[in-house]
């Protein structure tokens, strides 16, 4: 862990006019626009593509399908690119840490180097998904394999679970809302955000023990509907047109904030607000070390844009419950990778 928040930290503010740099140049009203959402990159995307989660499934299938066969192939074909260690967050070795990525879109083969590491779990999940989305697909994979320890989650797909994973290749559903958001207590942001009820708790734990530690944070997004993310992005695009919005605005569907489970945070001087540079002070820092121990994430670490699809934003967290937390933050941090998932650099097209 310490290693991995070092390294996160040092390359932080190489990277931090990526996110928000137009934004902190822009209008007052633009910064103030930016803090109900994240501000990732992104490159355009046919709109009729996003919302419909079954335009995936070829794909989907077939990359959990090939993925024990690969897994299983991997050593004699060599077509996987190794990971560099561990506990770094999984990248392709070409790729210096130093570099700034722009939405992806340096990427000249994003999708066909998956830097998944080759460790047993994804195999076995990738075994469970195929003979799930594939009966016809006889699993070479031993099913027993995988021991409690390095518990890989039943449940990737649904719009609900606490174990969903969503990307830029897997949407949600125009018309999913979660059922059990609770509002997060006054005192923890300046506004009225809403979790659903076991990230709320899990939350309020979180704020708790940094503040026993020292550390005050406070909220400045939680959930977000498919509506509201609908609203924020139409008004960027009337503001500053589709170029400029297309790299600061999610679009909707594709945020995760929509499943009631991630949540933005900030120191309450609000010096770093969705600043990559938050992962620089101690309030970030504190957060990768121990938001996992209360079943946090930092969902878009360092150096992993090439399969989660956004850059580093050490403010936002995404709860998935303390035992899957662990197992990412102690693996690779990433995921897609831990969860045996292909990389998703770039909406599809
Ligand atoms: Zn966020």
């Amino acid at each position: 862990m310490k290693s991995r928040t070092t390294k996160v930290t040092l390359a932080a503010s190489a990277v931090t006019l990526l996110c928000v740099g137009a934004s902190l140049s822009a209008s007052p009203q633009v910064i103030a626009e930016t803090l109900g959402r994240d501000v990732h990159a992104f490159a355009p995307m046919d709109p009729s593509t996003y919302p419909n989660n079954t335009e995936q499934p070829p794909a989907k299938a077939m990359d959990a399908a090939t993925a024990s066969r690969q897994h299983s192939t991997m050593t004699k074909n060599g077509s996987w690119s190794a990971s560099p260690a561990e506990t770094e967050p999984t990248q392709r070795p070409e790729a210096p840490s130093s570099t700034v990525e722009i939405a992806g879109s340096g990427d000249p083969e994003p999708s066909e180097e998956p830097s998944v590491e080759p460790d047993p779990q994804p195999t076995a999940e990738a075994s469970r998904i195929e003979s799930k989305l594939s009966e016809s697909q006889p699993s070479p994979e031993p099913t027993k394999a995988q021991d409690a320890e390095e518990p890989i989650p039943e449940d990737l797909e649904s719009p609900d679970s606490m174990t969903v994973i969503v990307n830029k290749l897997r949407p949600l559903p125009e018309d999913f809302a979660p059922d059990d958001l609770v509002e997060l207590p006054d005192q923890m942001g300046t506004d009225t955000y809403e979790l659903r009820e076991p990230a709320a708790e899990a939350a309020k734990e979180l704020f708790a023990a940094a503040r026993e530690d020292g550390i005050e944070l406070t909220v400045v997004s939680a959930y977000r509907s498919y509506a509201y993310q609908q609203e924020l992005y139409d008004n960027y695009i009337a503001e500053h047109g589709s170029e400029v919005t297309n790299e600061m605005s999610a679009m909707p569907g594709h945020s995760e904030h929509q499943t009631g489970l991630a949540l933005d945070v900030d120191s309450p001087d609000g010096q770093h607000t969705l600043q990559q540079s938050f992962g620089d002070t101690e309030a970030g820092q504190w957060l990768a070390e121990h938001a996992h121990e209360y079943g946090f994430v930092i969902r878009y670490p360092q150096d992993a844009q090439e399969i989660t699809g956004f850059s580093y934003e050490p403010w936002h967290l995404r709860y998935f419950g303390e035992q899957y937390a662990k197992h990412i933050a102690e693996g690779s941090g990433v995921a897609e990778t831990e969860f045996g998932l292909p990389p998703a650099p770039d909406y599809a097209s």
